[in-house]
């Protein structure tokens, strides 16, 4: 099934393309493949998984291009590095608009979203009180999931997200 870009993605493209542009680099076919694969992807990612799907279909690009096109496409405000799991591997994720932490599962490593405006106003105070005045923050909660525990699926944990 080849899958169509979204509005979303189509945004990104265009964002890429003037960014490309501005940096006078070039739209090569592999960059662009990368690029595509990425912005079709549905949160977070790990550079190790994208890189071995990437390489299934296109054994062509190696690991370091796969790196360093993702760097770009950071550097371009279109991906932006996350946290880091328990592994100390650095989680990606397509940026987006609305603010939310993250829940990274220790035990099947998946990662959830959370927005809880309590936390978010007591951060903003706790900021203020201490004379900050705040940039960003990364909110990442490390934990066990009880539905995994419990032999169930963590669907519910991730309907959590307000969105
Ligand atoms: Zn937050
Ligand atoms: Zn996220």
């Amino acid at each position: 099934m080849q899958p169509r870009l979204s509005k979303k993605a189509e945004r990104w493209e265009e964002k890429l393309q003037a960014y490309l542009d501005s940096q006078g680099l070039k739209h090569s076919s592999q960059r662009v493949k990368i690029m595509q694969y990425i912005l079709l992807l549905p949160g977070h990612f790990r550079v190790q998984d994208i890189a071995r799907e990437i390489q299934s279909v296109s054994p062509g690009i190696g690991a370091a291009t796969i790196y360093r096109n993702i760097k770009t496409l950071c550097d371009a405000g279109i991906v932006r590095e996350t946290l880091v799991d328990q592994d100390g591997q650095t989680v990606y994720e397509l940026l987006d608009d609305d603010h939310h932490d993250h829940i990274v599962c220790l035990d099947c490593r998946q990662i959830f979203e959370f927005h809880e405006e309590e936390i978010e106003n007591l951060q903003n105070s706790l900021t203020q009180k201490m004379k900050f005045s705040e940039a960003q923050h990364r909110h990442v909660i490390y934990a066990h999931c009880d539905f995994l525990r419990a032999g169930k699926t963590g669907a519910k944990a991730k309907s959590a997200r307000k969105s």
